[in-house]
């Protein structure tokens, strides 16, 4: 175990990779990115944390924004629940603990969108606290040197887990034993065709050495997404304008603006909802076609467009368009809808 943490160590403090969040390890960096990584990869992350930083430089300045200010921060991010996780938890912290960052497990996990993995790493990497982040990069990197094969997702996987990386801790601090993990399954354990001749601790590796890798982790079979069928309807207005509306109730996209999202693509009916918000809609036609995936559903986007003439005061200017978060398949679709 000592000659393998110290190997794992010696090439972490070598090659790990020089990150914004690993500058100033503040609780509030390291969850404002975590929660960032668990939508996107390091690269496109590291240019939404420091945007989020900039506007948002700490728990005071983030609970005081309005939802849309945080959720355009966030846009094109994907899974927009967890910004507003980060809002309401930033209000729950000036609410609760006076502005500052709670500092035990039990608090930290109590906030809004935090789960077991989140607070370890907050707890771990900025206070150097010995609580084990168990992330999908840890769980590869464990079950492959120590042969753990029984499913990734049940408790006694990760308490077997858990006991191993505190048996670490005995040699090296908890950030780093839980940092070089996590590192060591970002940039040399990758899920397919890991790099094991450039792994600093192959000769302790169980998988490797009786060349079992792919078959570990034992992961959950994932569910086949689901298709769904939207319609959207871009309108032109008098004057440069345009219609946009807040995505509510349960549904994806919820507090982000689209153009108006229409049930029906029979073009009377179609019309005819469309009449029930915004006066004289008419030439409506088909106009583009997007499909995107998330996680659970794949989803086929029409796009359909139509103009008035008529002037109302649901219409905005299209230059303001920008100001109001929206979600990923209509960044590009309103830059198109413009003229
Ligand atoms: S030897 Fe290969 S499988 Fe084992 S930890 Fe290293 S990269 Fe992963």
């Amino acid at each position: 175990m000592q000659n393998f943490a110290n190997s794992l160590i010696s090439w972490f403090e070598g090659q790990k990779r020089d990150l914004p969040w690993r500058k100033k390890r503040s609780s509030y960096h390291v969850w404002i990115s975590e929660i960032i990584l668990q939508q996107t990869k390091v690269a496109q992350g590291n240019s939404y944390f420091k945007r989020f930083i900039e506007l948002f430089p700490d728990i005071k300045t983030l609970a005081k924004a309005q939802e849309r200010e945080v959720l355009k921060a966030w846009e094109g991010l994907g899974y927009y629940s967890r910004a507003r996780n980060l809002h309401a938890s930033a209000k729950q912290i000036m609410d609760k603990y006076d502005g500052i960052f709670p500092t035990s497990y039990k608090d930290i996990i109590s906030l809004k969108g935090v789960g077991p993995y989140t607070a370890g790493a907050i707890l771990s990497f900025s206070q150097n606290l010995p609580y084990p982040a168990i992330d999908g990069n840890t769980i590869r990197v464990i079950s492959r040197i120590f042969e753990i094969d029984t499913p990734s997702h049940i408790k006694e996987t990760t308490k077997q887990m858990e006991c191993i990386i505190k048996e670490l801790y005995k040699y090296g601090s908890p950030r780093e034993v839980n940092e070089a993990i996590i590192e060591l399954g970002a940039l040399i354990c990758s899920p397919k065709n890991p790099q094991c001749k450039l792994c600093p601790i192959s000769d302790t590796c169980i998988a490797y050495n009786k060349n079992i890798i792919d078959k570990l982790p034992v992961v959950k079979k994932k569910t086949p997404p689901k298709t769904r069928e939207l319609n959207f309807l871009i309108i032109d207005g008098p004057d440069n304008t345009t219609y946009i509306e807040e995505r509510s109730g349960k549904d994806i996209w919820k507090g982000l603006y689209t153009p108006m999202m229409i049930e029906e693509n029979n073009m009377d009916r179609l019309t005819k909802q469309a009449g029930l918000i915004i006066e004289g809609v008419k030439k409506i036609h088909k106009f583009d076609y997007i499909e995107h995936k998330l996680t659970h559903q794949t989803l086929k986007i029409t796009i359909w467009r139509g103009s008035t003439e008529i002037k109302s005061s649901h219409l905005i200017p299209k230059e303001e368009i920008k100001e109001f978060p929206t979600a990923k398949p209509f960044i590009e679709l309103f830059k198109k809808s413009m003229n």
